[in-house]
Formats: C-alpha cells, sequence, structure tokens
C-alpha cells in the first residue's frame, strides 16, 4: 500500500485527508503535526476566547475518527527537512519517515513586524487553541490589552478580551479598521460600533516598541506617544509557513506554488491550504483551502481532472452583533459603478460594485443578512440588469422556500466550511438525511459561524423525504441561540439588563418568548444583581397577581406549610368583606385564594393583608405542602410541618424556570402528596427521602428519589442544591419533571448530592446570594408586609425544634 504522509494536522491537510476517504483510494496515512491536539476548527478561535464555546466545542475529528479510518496520527511533533530525492522526512523527534506521496498542509504563522520588545512576556499571538488558552491564562478583569492590529483577526481577538474583562486598545497603523476588507466609510462604520463595545481603537499609529523589563508593560509609537499595556497580542497579518517547501527544492513564491491540479514542482509532493499559492494568491480563508482539498484528493486518489480555478475571497467577522461582510472586487475605479446605502442611525453600510452589469464586489455593515445572496451572484457573475433596483435591498421575501428553489446548486451555502447546495442536497439523497444534526454530521456544513442554519433547514424542508423538525434548540427567532449556549453567553460577556442582550444578541426588540427568558437568565446568574426591566416580564409578573377570564385579579397570599393563624384568617376575611371579593377559595396547595379583586384595589388589598405574596402568577416558589406529622398524626416519623415551613422560607421569593410546588410528609403515607411534587420531603424511621421531578398536573410523574439521609439538615440541604441546581440549568419554561428526565437522575445526583464540595458549596452561596437579594412582590413600593412574616433564614435545627 503506498505510504501517505501529511504534514500539518489542520483543517486543510485533514480536508484532504477526508476528501481521499471518500474516494476509497488505498493509503497507508500518516498524519504530523506539531500542535498537540486532534484537528479543530480554527475559524472559531475567536469564539473560544469569547467564552462562547468551550475548546471541545470546536474539535472537527476526534481522536476515534483517526482510529476507525487507521490513520496514524503524530501529534506535538514539528517537521524540520523534507528529502524530495529519497522521499523521506525527518521531524525535531529525530525520526525519519518514508514516503511515497507528500502532501504539505503547513499553513501560515502570525507574522512578526521588527518592533524591539516582542520577546517579552505577556505579548502573544492569536493562532492557536495553545495560543488562545495561554491569552485566557493572561486576560482578566482590568488587565490592560494592546492589540497590535485592526485587521478581522485583531478585531475578533480584541472583542474577547474585552469580553474577559480586560480594557481593550485596538492600534492600527491605517486611517481605517479592515481596509483590506472596507472602504473608508465601512471603515467608519466599524469604528463606531467596536468603540460602542467598549473597545478603544487608535488609528494611523506605527508601533515602534513594546515597553518593559521581563513583562510588557507598554506600548511605544513611532510619535512618541505610549499606552500601557499588561498584554500584547500582535495580529499584524499571515505569512505562509514555506521551509518545508524551500527545503524540498520545489517551487516557491509568496507560498509554495501550485498549479490548478494543487501539484507542485515536485510529482510526489503535493500543497494544499494557506501555505500554497494558487496564480499569484495565498488565501487566508477557509472556503477556498476547502475548494482545494477536493481536488487535490482527486488528484492523488488516481481521478486527476477537477481543476482549482482559483476562489471568489469573502471575509465576515465574527463579533457578535458587528455584522460585517466583504467580497469580491469593491474598490472604485475605471469600469466600476458603485450602488451605496448608509443610514448613520441605524449603523448601516452597505455598498455594491458592480462591472459590465454583473456583481464585483460587495460590502455589508451593519446588516449582512443577504450576504449569501450576493456570494451566489458574485460566483455565478449573473447578469443584474433585471436586478438593478432591488441591488441594496430584496424584495420581501413572501417564499423562502422559492428563494432556496432559486439558488444555484454550485452556489455556497455553507461559507466556513465551503460547502454548496448541490452537497448538500446530495448528501440528502444518498445518506436519507432527515435532520440538521445529521445534516451537520455528513457535510459539516452549519458547523461554522451558523449563520447557515436556517438555510440548511429551508434545504431539508425542501428535499428531505421524511424531513423532522428537531426540538428547537434555540430560544426564540430574535434571541436564535440555545439556552444553554445563552447562559454562557450572558455570564462571560457580564451582561446584566435584556435590552443589552437583545441589542448585542438579537433583534434589539424582543418578543413575549424571549423577554421573560432573558430577564429569568439575568436574575438567577446574577444573583439578583441585574438591572431589572419589570417590561419585559409577562403581565401578571408585572402586576404581581393572576389576571382572570373577566379581567379581575386573584390574590393568594403565602401561607407557609399551609399554617396560618386565627389572626391571618380575620384579616383575610376583612379583606374579603372591605373588596367585595367574589369567591374566597381553598386551592389545591393548602392555601387561600380570594378572587375577582379590580386591579386598581391590589395595592390596598396587599396593604390590608400584610402578608407576603405566594407567587402564585409567577414562575417561581407556589408553596410547599405538609402534613400535620409529628406534631398531631400518630403515624408521624418526622416533623413534616417545620420542615415543609422551613423550605418554603428558603425558597420563597426566588425565580425559577417554572413554577416549583413542593410538599414535606411525615411518613410513606404520603397525605401531603409529596411523592408527585417537584421537590418532595418523605419521612420515614430515622430520616428523610429526598425526591424531585414529580408531577401530578397535565403530566403525572413519580418523583425520582434524589438520596436518603438522616437528618433534617441534611434533607433540607439535599432540597437546597437541586432547587439551585434547577434554576441553573434547566431552560425556561422546562418543568423539573422534564429537566429530570433530561438531564437523568443519575447526573442530577452527581452534580448536587454527590458532587464534590466545592461545586455544593458554590450552589449554595449562589442560592444564599440571590436569596439575600430577594424582595417580597407585595412589598416593593407598595405595602408594610407584618413583621411576623419575615423569619430571618435561621439554622433549621433552631428552625424546628
Ligand atoms: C482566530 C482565527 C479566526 C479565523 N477566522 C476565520 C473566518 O472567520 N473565516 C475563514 O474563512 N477563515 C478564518 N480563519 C483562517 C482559517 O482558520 C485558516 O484559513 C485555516 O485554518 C487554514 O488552514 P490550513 O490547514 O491551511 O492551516 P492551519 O489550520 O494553520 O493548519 C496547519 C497546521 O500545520 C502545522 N504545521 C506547520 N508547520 C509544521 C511542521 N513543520 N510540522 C508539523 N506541523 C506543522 C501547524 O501548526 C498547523 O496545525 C481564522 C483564523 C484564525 C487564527
Ligand atoms: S403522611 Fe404520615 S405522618 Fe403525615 S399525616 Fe399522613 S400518615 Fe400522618
Amino acid at each position: 500500500m503506498k505510504k501517505l504522509v501529511v504534514v500539518g494536522n489542520g483543517m486543510a491537510g485533514v480536508a484532504c485527508v477526508e476528501q481521499i476517504l471518500r474516494h476509497a483510494a488505498a493509503f497507508d496515512i500518516t498524519i504530523v503535526g506539531d500542535e498537540t491536539h486532534v484537528n479543530y476548527n480554527r475559524v472559531l478561535l475567536s469564539s473560544v476566547l469569547a467564552g462562547e464555546r468551550s475548546p471541545d466545542e470546536i474539535v472537527l475529528n476526534p481522536l476515534d475518527w483517526y482510529r476507525q479510518h487507521n490513520i496514524s496520527l503524530r501529534v506535538g511533533t514539528r517537521v524540520t527537512d523534507v528529502d524530495a530525492a529519497r522521499r523521506t522526512i525527518s521531524d525535531d523527534g529525530g525520526a525519519i519517515t518514508a514516503f511515497d506521496v507528500l502532501v504539505l498542509a503547513t499553513g501560515s504563522s502570525a507574522w512578526m513586524p521588527s518592533i524591539p520588545g516582542l520577546d517579552k512576556n505577556g505579548v502573544f499571538v492569536f493562532r492557536t487553541l495553545d495560543d488562545t488558552r495561554a491569552l485566557l491564562g493572561r486576560a482578566g478583569a482590568g488587565v490592560k490589552a494592546v492589540v497590535i492590529g485592526g485587521g478581522l483577526l485583531g478585531l475578533e481577538a480584541a472583542r474577547g478580551l474585552q469580553v474577559q474583562g480586560c480594557e481593550v486598545t485596538v492600534v492600527h497603523l491605517m486611517d481605517t479598521l479592515m481596509e483590506r476588507q472596507l472602504d473608508p466609510a465601512g471603515g467608519t462604520y466599524l469604528r463606531d460600533k467596536i468603540e460602542a463595545l467598549g473597545v478603544q481603537v487608535l488609528l494611523g499609529r506605527r508601533t515602534q516598541a513594546l515597553l518593559g523589563g521581563r513583562d510588557v508593560t507598554g506600548v511605544e509609537f513611532s510619535d512618541g506617544s505610549r499606552i500601557d499595556a499588561d498584554l500584547v497580542v500582535v495580529a499584524a497579518g499571515i505569512r505562509p509557513n514555506v521551509d518545508l517547501g524551500r527545503k524540498a527544492g520545489l517551487t516557491v513564491n509568496r507560498g509554495i506554488v501550485v498549479n490548478d491540479y494543487m501539484e507542485t514542482s515536485h510529482p510526489d509532493i503535493f500543497a494544499v491550504g494557506e501555505c500554497v499559492e494558487h496564480n499569484g494568491v495565498c488565501y487566508g480563508l477557509v472556503a477556498p483551502l476547502l475548494e482545494q482539498a477536493k481536488v487535490l484528493a482527486a488528484t492523488i486518489s488516481g481521478h486527476r481532472g477537477p481543476t482549482y480555478a482559483g476562489s471568489v475571497q469573502a471575509a465576515k467577522l465574527k463579533i457578535m452583533g458587528v455584522d460585517v461582510f466583504s467580497a469580491g472586487a469593491w474598490e472604485d475605479g475605471p469600469g466600476a459603478s458603485p450602488v451605496r446605502f448608509e443610514d448613520p442611525a441605524l449603523g448601516v453600510y452597505k455598498k455594491v460594485v458592480l462591472r459590465d452589469g454583473r456583481l464585483s464586489g460587495v460590502i455589508l455593515v451593519g446588516d449582512t443578512s443577504d450576504s449569501h445572496r450576493y456570494m451566489d451572484w458574485l460566483r455565478t457573475g449573473a447578469d443584474l440588469a433585471t436586478h438593478r433596483r432591488q441591488l441594496l435591498f430584496p424584495p420581501p421575501a413572501a417564499d423562502t422556500g422559492l428563494d432556496v428553489a432559486q439558488m444555484a446548486d454550485s452556489a455556497t451555502v455553507c461559507g466556513c466550511v465551503g460547502v454548496t447546495k448541490g452537497a448538500i442536497i446530495g448528501a440528502i439523497h444518498q445518506q436519507g438525511i432527515n435532520t440538521l444534526s445529521q445534516l451537520k454530521e455528513a457535510t459539516r456544513a452549519s458547523t461554522g459561524c451558523g449563520s447557515c442554519t436556517s438555510l440548511c433547514q429551508e434545504l431539508l424542508k425542501a428535499v428531505a423525504p421524511e424531513f423532522e423538525e428537531e426540538a428547537p434548540k434555540v430560544l426564540c427567532g430574535c434571541v436564535p441561540f440555545a439556552q444553554e449556549n445563552l447562559r454562557e453567553i450572558l455570564r462571560s460577556q457580564r451582561l446584566r439588563s435584556v435590552q443589552e442582550v437583545l441589542d448585542i444578541y438579537g433583534d434589539g426588540r424582543g418578543c413575549e418568548i424571549c423577554k421573560p427568558a432573558l430577564s429569568y437568565m439575568l436574575d438567577m446568574l446574577w444573583c439578583g444583581d441585574h438591572d431589572e426591566d419589570r417590561s419585559a416580564r409577562f403581565i401578571n409578573d408585572r402586576v404581581h397577581a393572576n389576571i382572570q377570564k373577566d379581567g379581575s385579579f386573584s390574590v393568594i397570599p403565602r401561607i407557609r406549610g399551609g399554617v396560618t393563624t386565627p389572626d391571618e384568617l380575620r384579616r383575610i376575611a376583612d379583606v374579603a368583606d372591605k373588596y367585595r371579593v367574589r369567591m374566597v377559595k381553598i386551592t389545591g396547595g393548602q392555601r387561600i385564594d380570594l378572587l375577582g379583586i379590580r386591579k386598581e384595589d391590589l395595592p390596598n388589598v396587599w396593604a390590608d393583608l400584610g402578608m407576603p405574596s405566594g407567587q402564585a402568577y409567577t414562575k417561581g416558589v407556589r408553596m410547599v405542602k405538609t402534613c400535620v406529622g409529628t406534631d398531631f398524626c400518630r403515624f408521624g416519623t418526622q416533623d413534616s410541618t417545620a420542615a415543609g415551613i422551613e423550605m418554603e422560607r428558603r425558597f420563597e421569593q426566588l425565580f425559577t424556570p417554572h413554577k416549583v410546588k413542593m410538599a414535606a410528609v411525615g411518613c410513606p403515607r404520603n397525605c401531603a402528596e409529596a411523592t408527585v411534587k417537584d421537590i418532595g420531603l418523605i419521612g420515614i424511621d430515622g430520616g428523610w427521602q429526598v425526591v424531585v421531578g414529580g408531577a401530578a398536573g397535565k403530566s403525572v410523574r413519580r418523583a425520582d428519589l434524589l438520596i436518603t439521609v438522616e437528618t433534617t439538615d441534611a434533607a433540607l440541604d439535599a432540597a437546597e442544591l437541586f432547587f439551585q441546581y434547577y434554576r441553573e440549568h434547566a431552560n425556561y419554561l422546562e418543568r423539573t419533571y422534564d429537566f429530570v428526565e433530561r438531564a437523568g437522575i443519575d447526573k442530577v445526583r452527581k452534580e448536587t448530592v454527590y458532587a464534590p464540595d466545592p461545586v455544593k458549596a458554590g450552589l449554595r452561596d449562589r442560592l444564599r446570594k440571590s436569596k439575600g437579594r430577594a424582595r417580597d412582590a407585595w412589598q416593593e413600593g407598595h405595602a408594610p408586609v407584618h413583621p411576623t412574616q419575615f423569619i430571618p433564614l435561621q439554622p433549621i435545627d433552631q428552625a424546628i425544634s
């Protein structure tokens, strides 16, 4: 079997191997890479730096993939020489490896300008996962970070560092940002957006030296001015890694020169990716190198035929809320007819340049929703004579399916990974694909920046025989992120108000779905220390009462553990008389409901009651039902009433993903139905069983046993751990019974009651912080609550003894 050796375990090298495997060509394959990781999506390093993804989430081919395909992988190994005559490579471990076919896929390295001080501690580049980890290690609140370079990479690095809490300055040699992708007007719009994020931008500055001793402390410019810096990122450009090409005696200009078949000047040595130069162009983007990889795989596998004709370059800035897209030749000049639109108030700038009636280039800042249409026109060279009125704004998409149908098969759907409409349709037909996850696995489409996801869905809908719409994983159309990711984004980007989130990650307006969900997430994440926006809450939350079908309201005061006093009952009766309450009803949760109250009477009703709100109107803690337990029942083994009252006191006034109903019973006869509650305490001889995830409403589910403990203290502690864990991990509007089933009780146990001590301490601590900030809704600016209702948290043994 022929020995195929690939140098470089990056995106292009591995993409080429993937394609060779598809050709079923028989090779004994070795991949040698000097990074210490399996193949990952380098494009997404920016989102790792910004805390939007973990390193694990950007892996493209896990170790198993190499094993399954019998690929010998040598990571952490640098190839130092190529002997083209003997057909061997040498590496820094001293090994010599023979090849029949060699692929150089060595990519690029960050270009370092000649500035004194680059060797100081705290000076970084941004190219690899290790660079990203090192940056994350150094970044932090108050760290002064300077990014040298205002191109795509520099800006993404700047935003990532800023999200990590750094005070960031971008220093750029030129007079506008991203001048290779944007004209001066576009660059100015971009600068405004970057500055609005809180990143300082210095233009027209030449860096002369990096200052400091062993550690970098500042940056000096050619005009003598200086700024402080604890961390410097050099993002001044990239240079193709061509050393091995030179050593092998290949023709090398700026990159290793290849022809249309991706052949170098040596018949058995090939090159692909950022290290190559094709027709005088070195590409620095993923889509072109994936096109190259396909052609090279065909050539190597003995199907020499498809050729590489060069790629249209398109770049998209991956900073959430800063939409920038640029493609093709957008410069003015002889023969160019530019069409522009700009709206400073909206921050939108568009420039479309035609040559001979065809699109030659485009710049979009502030609104990139149309980028795939322009890419299509660029690739196909469509005659736009009849589209002139719609050059800047397409007709409203009455039928998005039609839009997809009209796309050419060769049109690229996923620009990050370079997947065409034809490839997607082919995969759907050949592999019987019916879901987006299957499509992602088969084609890798939509695994990059995610902007093509809706297009992929449209194609699936149109073509897949049994298209299955997967449960919507994103919150809603206005904030299209999975709740899990969103929680991470809010946390890492330190967002504290709903409007801020909508401005950066949404459509600026939000809807009835996302606004309450975001309100909840912010409240939970920041333990109540967030900017509360009452208008983002549901109407019931805003008026702190349940609206009834006749427009009147119902009021349910809190009656902890279902235990009340004659004094409270008298006040309730007086209120019922005074406000002519139409019905006084005992609820299923051992509480008293006053129905038919007019909205304008609500504050006075609360004041006259002098009791805290029972939170019956919100996604929060409803009640703890209790039985009489050891106090009065001959079967009672535990004091369920006191335990239930204490549990209610600990959790009340807190918001939860959905309503939470609880119960405590003194023995397994279960008179207060603890086995069908979100959290239940069941007294047994010598202890308690703590059960979670039960339901007896629209769904009926017996709760799962979380843990059996000996003391009331321990039972309440377990309940607390689960309660906070549910608050932090469930999706908004997910009841505990769905959550426990989705997560699995074993995982819930492992991450709560059986978690390491620091994890448990974290859960308790955050719960206490939230509780410390929680306020009774009826008391806020309305009415003083009866003082006896507010008993501070006290140690449980005191409370129930
Ligand atoms: C932060 C960041 C964001 C980006 N964003 C985008 C984007 O939004 N869109 C886009 O299209 N592109 C983007 N890119 C560019 C894109 O990632 C690259 O075009 C692509 O990764 C190049 O692939 P490659 O395989 O040619 O090179 P690489 O992915 O760099 O792989 C080359 C590999 O070879 C290894 N190597 C080099 N020399 C040797 C040797 N002598 N011995 C052993 N191993 C060696 C290198 O360490 C590396 O692992 C981004 C890049 C970065 C760094
Ligand atoms: S659950 Fe047990 S302790 Fe409680 S009232 Fe019923 S029988 Fe008595």
